[in-house]
Parts: C-alpha cells; structure tokens; sequence
C-alpha cells in the first residue's frame, strides 16, 4: 500500500519525509495503458512528480490543491501532477513525439530552452474569478545550465519561494514512484533569539547540511526497492530519529480523480458552441476523455444544446397566470 513516513531528527531544526506510492501507482499508469502507455523516460518523470508533489504538499501548509505542471518544448508537451490536502492524488502527460531511450529532463521537455515548471497552489475556498497562486521556476541553473533532475528544479523552488532549505531524491519505475525530502525548518520563537544568527541563514546550517548529505547518497535502486525502515536506518543510523505514525489507506497517498460531467460541460463551454457543433455534425456526438483516469464523457446534439443554453435563456419554470 502506498505510504508517508514522516520523521524529526530529535533536537535539531530538521524534518524529513518519505514517500512510497505503490498502489497508487500502478493504478494510475493502468488507467493509461488503453491508449499506450508511456514511454519509460516519461513514465519516470511522471512517477518523480506524483512522490515530489506529496511531499511538497505535506511540507507546505496550504487548504488546496498542490499542482506540478511542466509545460515543455520537447516530445513531451504538458505533464501535471496534481496532489489535495488528503493526499489524493492524480498525474498525467502529453507526449507528442518520440522520447529517445534515457532522455531526461532537458531532452524530454527542455529542448530549445523555452521549458518551464510551475507549482499552482489552488486554494479550495477559490472565490470565482480569483486565481490561484504560481510560482514558476526555469529548468536550468544559475549558469543558465539545463537541469537535468526534477529534484534539483523543486530544491530551487522550495529555497525561492518558500525559503526552506531542501533536499529532494526521486525516482519512480513501473512498480514504485519513491522521494525523500529532508528540510530545514523555519526557526521560530524565543530559542531562536540567542543563537548565533548565521545558524539559521540558508545552506549554513550544519545540521541540515550533515543530514542533507546523507540523504543524498541514497541511490534510486535503494530508494525504489527498500521500505521506510530499512532506508531511514540505512541513511541515518547515526542520527536519532523521532519517527510520526505513517499515512497510509484512507489517509495516505491514493489514486483519485476529481474529473465530472459538469466539469467536461464547462470545457466545453471554453471551446465555443462552433466548433462543437462542427464535431457534433461530423460524428454524431462529442467525446471526452478524461486524460487522468480514462473516464469517457459523451455528449449528443441534445446535450450540447443544454450546456450551451445560459440559464437566462432556459424556458422559465411554470408560473400560475393569474
Ligand atoms: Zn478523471
């Protein structure tokens, strides 16, 4: 089943948190394989934001959704990961062109420079007409150099945006999507007054940067293949680690899509009456797959005629005339 671990390290002003999405997993790339798969390069990028945006979304205390989208200018053209505040959890690509055996991030979706990652924080209290809140990063370094990992892409983030010194490993095969987060946390209050300042600013802070570094020697074999146990003793057997209940079944990470009727009314909507109306004459009806889980929505002549009817303009309900 998949799981989150999350974890302290006694006295020192670090945290951690491990993913493991089995079930969740496999469920969602079975959801693709009627229309393919995807390609293995795609399939471990995919896995790698679906255990990151977990992590993100349990580091980051926030009531809505947590959204990775990477909109890139190779053969991969959007992939979007998305994660709720109950660890409900849906992911899905756009693969446009062939992806070369081995291709990472810059080949896969940063081929001419022009590709970029976005972390949306949608708010589930969103007001109509409110927007959520974005953050976007570039894929590549401060030497203008493209990055290779989605880890080192979501470290940058979490430093700029949320000021918080992290490190990230990933990894994800057709069996398990793993990550591993340890973060330095804010410190706040009275105990922070009397140390020395500079124990607090970024990347100076020895803890952090002892248990960062281990965390970083975990190779992506001992990641997918170990349980949380054997990792974390493995990792930091030196360290004294304070371990939190796991989250897993109804409260862990699980596949879910949050994909309606309504909702595929309302894209509709979006693409205008004409160009419905063009497929409805062409084919009969409008189908509408939904990219994350596969579901199939269809809409006759007769469905399009309701969606487009704003409700103004619907006959008035029966009134007694007097
Ligand atoms: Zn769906």
């Amino acid at each position: 089943m998949s799981e989150l671990h999350k974890f302290l390290f006694e006295g020192l002003p670090v945290r951690g948190m491990l993913v493991r999405l089995t079930d969740a997993w496999v469920d969602l790339l079975r959801r693709r394989e009627a229309s393919g798969g995807y390609p293995v390069p795609v399939r471990e990028l995919l896995g790698e934001m679906a255990a990151a945006g977990v992590l993100m979304q349990s580091s980051i205390k926030f009531n809505g959704a947590l959204v990775l989208q990477i909109s890139g200018d190779g053969p991969v053209r959007l992939a979007v990961a998305e994660v709720q505040p109950d660890l409900a959890l849906r992911a899905t690509a756009t693969v446009v062109a062939e992806v070369a055996a081995g291709a990472r991030l810059e080949a896969l979706v940063n081929t001419g420079g022009q590709g970029r990652c976005a972390i949306i924080l949608d708010p589930l209290d969103r007001q109509p007409g409110q927007q959520p809140y974005q953050g976007v990063v570039p894929l590549h370094g401060d030497q203008r150099e493209p990055l290779q990992r989605l880890s080192e892409v979501l470290e940058h983030y979490m430093l700029q945006s949320e000021q918080l010194d992290t490190r990230l490993v990933l990894a994800a095969d057709d069996r398990v999507a793993a990550g591993l987060l340890i973060q330095r946390m804010p410190v706040e209050g009275v105990g922070n007054l009397g140390a020395a300042r500079n124990e607090d600013e970024i990347g100076l802070n020895e803890d952090f940067n002892r248990i960062a570094h281990l965390a970083a020697t975990l190779t992506r074999e001992e990641l997918l293949t170990l349980d949380a146990d054997t990792v974390l003793r493995r990792l930091f057997w030196e360290e004294s680690v304070r371990r939190f209940e796991p989250q897993s079944g109804d409260t862990g990470p699980r596949f879910a899509c949050r994909c309606s009727r309504e909702r595929v009314a309302g894209m509709l909507q979006g693409l205008g009456r004409e160009e419905i109306d063009g497929l409805i004459a062409e084919r009969g009806s409008a189908e509408v797959a939904c990219e994350f889980c596969g579901a199939q929505y269809r809409f006759d002549a007769v469905d399009i005629g309701e969606v487009f009817t704003p409700p103004r303009d619907q006959p008035p309900a029966p009134m007694s005339v007097q």
